[in-house]
């Protein structure tokens, strides 16, 4: 492909492991090995003194320095209580996943030899707005520009092949990856892909089955050797037995069995987990991903889908056997399909952002066209000869070209509404936006003052999974807090229209109105969870200065 056309890459910022892709020369999406000659890396930073490395050194390095090691840090975005210390600085999750990001990029750019900018970044589809916000931001600190953060199960989808596709699809993606299980309905349209609903649990992944498995050694160690101490106090231990389950695990999707030595105070313990005895440890956490289905299968009921053609598995987790078993004896009408579970998610986020970075290219000539031919063109319209000019440029078919005007029309994942009292004088949450609605989507509610001259309104902004249109305040979390300044004189009761905007990707504007004046009132939206501010400006500035290997 020539190079004048800005190169835009897919990131799969994952669990426990990440992936970076592009679309090469001939078209194609393909992942970029890192430095280890390896298509994914851990995402597991170890901070060692002034240097910051990460992958699977970091991760062989987690039984000698566990408290200089962070895992699964996609798992605490947006938690206002995560802080990493590390030689008295404090770390956020924002920061520490902008190191992986880092290394995934500085691999890259060695590998192809030239230099990463701008890039699309996935994340699960129930990533609420601040989690969203965060990832943002990781790509921010690590100073890249980031085009887009985009679902995961769509970008598995855009992989699965169903850009540019003349049929008419309805594709359910299951994603179990390291630790989140995600399950999506996606409408594949030859000129669009509608996503219809999306369900899943962000404390369910593989970590979990690594869990049960370590549980089940503990257990048998002490009927084994009769030792009664609990041996995960001991963190060199717990560590060492994260490992060799993960290995386990993984030869337990190969073999009927697999041999682990637990050895504990001179103690050891040979023990032999067999596959149908982790099937039967695990099987709960199994049949929750299922019932998730079929929550979110009811779901897509209500919106008039009663069926899918396709099934589409992705995500490391699904390589357990037992996983797609369990799927087909489920769903038994639609035969499921493994599809590529480590990769799809980058290789899907690298055709969009390939489509993007076309999509730019055609949307500045034409408007160098139309200033110069001093005429107007629909955003639709590509005259045919800047269409083949940018074909003949990126190596492409104008076919391929022409498609990629595709839209994406995404779903909210979680409902977003106000705390405020009920008839009742209750707390309740009242939802705006409700879960599963498509966006980008525009809802506005009326609101009374409590007192005379009231100056400000402090209204707390709650995320739920509910789609109920009233939530008890424990069911949803405080996301951040939208505060107004009213205009004077304003008579008590008098009514504030607030509306809640919910943009194509996610995020959310908040304006409010003064009624009776017809006043704008001015609303800043302040939240603890995301890194913001001088914070935000210190990650950048220590990014900028570390070295991450
Ligand atoms: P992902 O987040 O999609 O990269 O998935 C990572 C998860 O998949 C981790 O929990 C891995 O332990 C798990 N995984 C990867 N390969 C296998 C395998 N062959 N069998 C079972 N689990 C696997």
């Amino acid at each position: 492909m020539a190079n004048k056309i800005k190169k835009i890459f897919g990131i799969d910022l994952g669990t426990t492991y990440s992936a970076v892709a592009c679309v090469d020369e001939h078209g194609k999406s393909v992942i970029i090995p890192n430095a280890e000659n390896q298509s994914i890396t851990p995402s597991v930073v170890f901070f060692d003194g002034e240097d910051v490395i990460v992958g699977d050194v970091a991760k062989e390095n987690t039984k000698l320095y566990p408290n200089e090691i962070v895992s699964l840090i996609k798992r605490s975005m947006a938690d206002p209580n995560f802080l990493f210390e590390y030689k008295g600085k404090d770390y956020r999750p924002e920061e520490i996943s902008a190191y992986i990001l880092r290394k995934l990029i500085k691999d890259a750019e060695q590998e192809l030899g030239e230099k990463i900018s701008d890039i699309v970044i996935t994340c699960p589809a129930y990533f609420g707005i601040n989690e969203r916000e965060a990832t943002r931001l990781s790509g921010e600190i690590a100073g890249l520009t980031v085009r887009q953060v985009l679902n995961e199960p769509t970008a598995a989808a855009i992989a699965y092949g169903t850009m540019g596709n003349s049929e008419d699809k309805v594709i359910l993606v299951y994603d179990l990856g390291g630790g989140t299980f995600d399950i999506t309905m996606i409408h594949a349209k030859p000129d669009a892909i509608d996503v219809i609903c999306t369900g899943g649990d962000k404390e369910l992944g593989g970590k979990d089955w690594d869990d049960r498995m370590i549980q089940y050694l503990v257990d048998e160690f002490q009927v084994t050797t009769g030792c009664k101490d609990n041996i995960l106090e001991d963190i060199d231990i717990w560590q060492e037995l994260q490992l060799t389950v993960e290995k386990a695990k993984k030869t337990l999707s190969q073999r009927e069995k697999a041999p682990i030595l637990v050895t504990y105070h001179g103690e050891r313990a040979k023990i032999e987990l067999t596959r149908k005895k982790f099937e039967e440890i695990t099987q709960d956490l199994l049949d929750r991903t299922i019932s998730l289905t079929h929550d979110m299968l009811n779901e897509a009921k209500r919106k008039g889908y009663h069926a899918f053609d396709d099934f589409i598995l992705v995500g490391g987790s699904t390589r357990m056997p037992q996983v797609l078993l369990r799927v087909q004896q489920e769903f038994s009408s639609v035969k499921p399909k493994l599809f590529s579970p480590d990769e799809a998610v980058a290789k899907g986020a690298a055709i969009f952002a390939w489509k993007l970075s076309l999509n730019d290219e055609l949307s500045r000539r034409v408007t160098e066209y139309t200033e110069k031919h001093e005429i107007a063109l629909s955003p639709l319209e590509i005259p045919e000869e800047i269409a083949q000019a940018v074909a003949d440029e990126a190596g492409f078919t104008l076919e391929a070209v022409k498609y990629s005007k595709m839209a994406i029309r995404n779903v909210t994942s979680k409902s977003f509404g106000v705390l405020a009292l009920n008839q009742d004088n209750e707390d309740r949450v009242v939802n705006l936006v409700l879960k599963n609605t498509t966006v980008p989507t525009e809802i506005t509610d009326s609101f009374g003052t409590h007192v005379s001259n009231q100056e400000t309104v402090e209204i707390k902004i709650m995320e739920s999974d509910v789609s109920d249109k009233e939530v008890k305040p424990e069911n949803a979390i405080e996301i951040g807090t939208a505060i107004l300044s009213l205009p004077p004189n304003l008579q008590i009761g008098s009514p504030i229209e607030i509306t809640f905007l919910l943009n194509g990707e996610g995020r959310l504007e908040i304006t409010a109105f003064e009624v009776i004046q017809a006043r704008q009132v001015s609303v800043t939206i302040d939240t603890s969870s995301v890194i913001q501010g001088e914070a935000l400006e210190k990650a950048k500035e220590r990014s900028r200065k570390l070295v991450v290997y």
